[in-house]
Formats: C-alpha cells, sequence, structure tokens
C-alpha cells in the first residue's frame, strides 16, 4: 500500500497509509476530515528544473574563471 499526504483545514500534513481510494481520512490532532494530496507530479517537475539550473550555472563559471 502506498503512503499518502492529507493536509486538514488547520494546515496539518498527515502521512498514512491508505487504500488507492481513500480520498480523505480524520485528523489525527484536531479529529477534522483531511484530505488527500496529490503532490507526485509537481514534485518530479521541479526536482528537474533544480538540476538543470544547476548544471548550467556552474558550466557558466568554469567559462568565466578561464
Ligand atoms: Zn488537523
Amino acid at each position: 500500500m502506498p503512503v499518502y499526504e492529507f493536509e486538514c483545514p488547520n494546515g496539518e500534513i498527515t502521512e498514512k497509509l491508505v487504500r488507492m481510494d481513500t480520498q480523505e481520512i480524520v485528523c489525527p490532532k484536531c479529529k477534522e476530515t483531511a484530505k488527500k494530496i496529490i503532490s507526485c507530479c509537481a514534485f518530479e517537475l521541479k526536482g528537474g528544473g533544480w538540476y538543470a539550473d544547476g548544471y548550467a550555472s556552474s558550466r557558466n563559471k568554469t567559462g568565466r574563471s578561464k
């Protein structure tokens, strides 16, 4: 079973092992309804951007010092 993140109305994030079709859980802290966060794809895109940015700037630095 995959781990999903849930956010309640108070902004608390709870990680929990649930079935894939689970859309919401009860927040263990405030007992409000916490809804599932879908974040896998956004995270992947962000990681790619960071990598490309770092590579480009390090090449630029090397060229300038010569
Ligand atoms: Zn909560």
